[in-house]
């Protein structure tokens, strides 16, 4: 049994990657110090015992991003979410920087309650979780440890200019292929055109961030 710093629980679709388009309970944790200049989830970042909420139920009904956290024991959570889910689906752990927190309990008990499990991460801290958790790599500010490379299911890289695919050149070379997708940050559509060449030419995927384009959380 663990406890774990978490900003926020909603329902809604995964818009990214390789499950996009799956209804997805999203359990956001606090804490993240990568860094992104192009961060939106800023709110998620900060810890700060001044903005602990005691542990309550009002984690499941924030109404707008804030940076108040709750602390919630793991196999509490997971039950919490299995009572309010109307179906057994994908339950994406991410943050924030999730992997700063051990994540074995939670993925374990989500997993026993026959949810499938994915982790959305920077890679940047080592990565503790249930065997079957499905691991979405996303290289970002700074240096992703080696090992996460192998331990990835997908990498999802986020793109605004070439030098954001140059710089992991080296170790994408080592991955298949399938495993790749190229995100434009931001939806922005330089970012988008280069995204779609590189794909074509690399036979890489395309991973549009969809829940931006059709407005849903
Ligand atoms: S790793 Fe994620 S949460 Fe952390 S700064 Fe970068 S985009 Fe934001």
């Amino acid at each position: 049994m663990s406890c774990l710093l978490v900003n926020e629980v909603f329902w809604s679709l995964q818009g990214e990657g390789f499950f996009t388009g799956r209804p997805a309970v999203f359990i956001r944790l606090q804490g993240c110090y990568v860094g992104c200049p192009y961060c939106d989830t800023r709110y998620a970042q900060t810890i700060d015992s001044t903005l602990q909420y005691p542990q309550s139920a009002e984690l499941f009904h924030k109404k707008q991003n804030t940076s108040l956290y709750f602390t919630i024991e793991s196999n509490w959570l997971a039950e919490e979410i299995a009572k309010r889910s109307k179906h057994k689906t994908l339950a994406i752990i991410t943050g924030g920087e999730p992997c700063r927190q051990d994540l074995t309990d939670l993925t374990q008990d989500l997993s026993k309650r026959g949810f499938y499990v994915q982790i959305e991460t920077s890679g940047t801290e080592a990565i503790h979780c249930y065997e079957s958790t499905w691991i979405t790599l996303s290289p970002k500010a700074k240096p992703v440890l080696p090992v996460n490379w192998q331990k990835a299911n997908e990498i999802k890289l986020p793109v605004r200019n070439t030098q954001d695919i140059a710089r992991y050149e080296q170790e994408l070379s080592k991955v298949p292929r399938e495993k790749i997708s190229l995100q434009p940050v931001s939806c922005d559509p330089q970012a988008t055109a280069l995204c779609v060449q590189v794909c074509q030419e690399r036979n890489w995927r395309l991973s549009l961030q969809i829940h931006k384009y059709i407005g849903i959380l």
